[in-house]
C-alpha cells in the first residue's frame, strides 16, 4: 500500500511497479491515511517515518516517497520543504513562483538542480527498507508545459530539452528520480521481499 494522498505520485508508482507480484493500493482506498508530521532533515528520515509509522497503524506493508527539488544556487532550496516552499498549504503554482522569484537573472548555467527520491517499505513490525533516485537538471525561466505535478513545469531534462512537464509520465517514468528508486526496489524485490 502506498502511503500518500498526491494522486501523481500514487499514479507514477503504480504504473512504474507493474508486473511486480503486489497489489498495490492508496492505503486511503483502504483505511483512513493517518496523519504524520514530516520533521525530519532529509528525505530518507521523511520517507522511513511515514512508512514506520503508517504500517504500524494500518497493519500490512507499506510503501512511502519522500522527494523533493534541490537548487544548487539556492545551497539545496527548497529540499525536504519542497511541498510547502511558499507556506502552508501546499501549492504548486505559488512554489513555482518563489523558485523563479528567487533565481531571477541568474544563466542557464547557474540554473542546475537535482530531484531526489527516498522510498521506504516498511512492515507493521517496524523493518524497514529505503531505495533512493536522484535526476539532474536546470530549473527554466518560465512554466513550460501541463503534465505532471509539483515543479515539473520548470524542471528541464538535458537531453530532451523539455520539461517533466512537456514530455508527459511516459518518458518522465522512464528516467525521472522516483523511476530510479523504483528500478532499485524492483531489483532488490526478491532479495529484500521474498
Ligand atoms: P512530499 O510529498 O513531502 O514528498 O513532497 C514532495 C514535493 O516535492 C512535491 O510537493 C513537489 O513540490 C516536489 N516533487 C517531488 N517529486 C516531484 C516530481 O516528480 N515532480 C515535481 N515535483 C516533485
Amino acid at each position: 500500500m502506498i502511503a500518500s494522498t498526491n494522486a501523481h505520485k500514487i499514479q507514477e508508482i503504480k504504473a512504474m511497479l507493474q508486473g511486480l507480484p503486489l497489489d498495490i493500493k492508496a492505503v486511503n482506498e483502504v483505511d483512513p491515511l493517518p496523519a504524520i508530521v514530516e520533521d525530519g532533515d532529509t528525505f530518507e528520515a521523511n520517507a522511513i517515518k511515514k512508512a514506520v509509522e503508517t504500517a504500524k497503524a494500518v497493519g500490512y506493508l507499506v510503501l512511502a516517497d519522500d522527494s523533493g527539488l534541490a537548487v544548487d544556487a539556492l545551497q539545496g532550496q527548497p529540499g525536504v520543504y519542497s511541498a510547502r516552499f511558499a507556506g502552508e498549504p501546499s501549492n504548486d503554482q505559488r512554489n513555482n513562483d518563489k523558485l523563479l522569484d528567487l533565481m531571477a537573472g541568474l544563466p542557464i548555467e547557474q540554473r542546475v538542480a537535482r530531484f531526489h527520491c527516498v522510498i521506504a517499505v516498511a512492515w507493521p513490525s517496524g523493518e524497514v527498507k529505503t531505495y533512493s533516485g536522484s535526476c539532474e537538471g536546470t530549473i527554466g525561466f518560465s512554466p513550460q508545459g501541463d503534465h505532471g505535478f509539483g515543479y515539473d513545469p520548470l524542471f528541464q531534462v538535458p537531453g530532451y530539452d523539455q520539461t517533466f512537464a512537456q514530455l508527459g509520465e511516459e518518458i518522465k517514468n522512464q528516467i525521472s528520480h522516483r523511476s530510479r528508486a523504483l528500478v532499485q526496489l524492483k531489483e532488490l524485490f526478491h532479495q529484500d521481499f521474498l
